[in-house]
């Protein structure tokens, strides 16, 4: 009788976190998970932008200050964004009064829209080349990708870029919590902010880490630059990493191994173009040698091209 009583109790109190849940049919369930001390990610799918999963993809996450909330990354369009949002509002009711974007990819800050409409006020921080680039073409562009991508499930999201630039070494105070900013050079893309939240020793890496997924170097990328962010960020010894996909974790779960994969392709793509071999004679020699990553999404697509990307990296630095 008992175990019948706490059964209907259980099932009173799981029941609407349950029902609530933002469910998108063959992908998944989604929520806030905490992280740290008033941090919360919700890790999104790996899967590129699709019907399915109406474009999401990143860890948008949040921070909790004493009067209102911070948010890293929205996600990919308006719907999406507002999901976000109403992810964010079953933990907490408090006003949003700033966003971080990482860098230019869409897949990160096409959500800002859902934001800047609920709160008009909010600051939006970026790189001063995202939020250049954000006006430019390149926020046009994204808005059109991630309407190809989904079919017009992104129907309605326009480009609201950030307005507050931030580089290398910016220390940023909102209310009670402090947030500093890395940017070394180059690595993912020309654009990207590595954000840590100085009171819970937290790494928001942006796309400069992945974990269980590949993602493509654009032409602003440089490999050699993403190793050198990667290294540093290790070196912070911060208690906690969010990758821009992927698992979040200490350094050795959510930086490392990405930083392990660069760093032996940069030794054996650097020992082949040294036997003069042409790059893709390299990547044929060398895939046996990356068994640990052919699970990761997207390794087959990718890694010829990282192979490729490296080997004009190298043969520009040796020149
Ligand atoms: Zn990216």
């Amino acid at each position: 009788m008992i175990s019948r009583q706490l059964m209907a109790l259980a099932c009173l109190v799981l029941w609407p976190t349950l029902a609530s849940a933002w469910t998108l049919k063959d992908v998944g369930t989604f929520k806030f998970e905490p992280l740290a001390n008033n941090v919360y990610v919700m890790h999104g799918p790996k899967e590129e932008p699709n019907v399915k999963n109406i474009g999401f993809m990143n860890n948008p996450a949040f921070i909790i200050s004493a009067n209102g909330l911070i948010i890293v990354d929205p996600g990919s369009t308006l719907q999406v964004g507002e999901h976000v949002l109403a992810e964010i509002r079953k933990i907490s009711k408090k006003p949003v009064l700033a966003v971080f974007n990482t860098h230019i990819h869409g897949d990160h800050w096409l959500g800002n829209q859902a934001i800047k409409n609920a709160f008009p006020d909010v600051k939006i921080y970026g790189h001063p080349k995202m939020i250049e680039q954000a006006n430019g073409g390149n926020g046009a562009n994204w808005v059109d990708l991630m309407s190809q991508l989904t079919n017009g499930l992104s129907k309605g999201t326009k480009v609201v870029a950030p307005t507050l630039a931030v580089d290398n070494g910016a220390l940023i105070k909102i209310e009670d919590q402090s947030f500093r900013i890395h940017h070394l050079s180059n690595a993912h893309t020309d654009t990207d902010i590595m954000i840590e939240h100085v009171d819970s020793k937290t790494l928001f890496l942006g796309d400069n880490s992945f974990v269980q997924r590949m993602g493509r170097f654009d032409d602003s990328a440089n490999m050699h630059g993403n190793i050198k962010a990667l290294q540093h960020a290790v070196a912070l010894k911060l208690d906690h990493y969010v990758p821009g996909h992927g698992q979040s974790g200490s350094a050795d779960i959510a930086v490392q191994p990405f930083l392990t994969y660069l760093e032996k392709m940069r030794v054996s793509v650097t020992k082949g173009y040294r036997a003069e071999k042409p790059d893709y004679k390299i990547r044929n020699d060398i895939i046996g040698e990356f068994a640990a990553y052919k699970d990761w999404a997207g390794f087959d697509s990718n890694f010829g091209k990282h192979v490729n990307k490296i080997y004009l990296e190298i043969e520009e630095l040796e020149f």
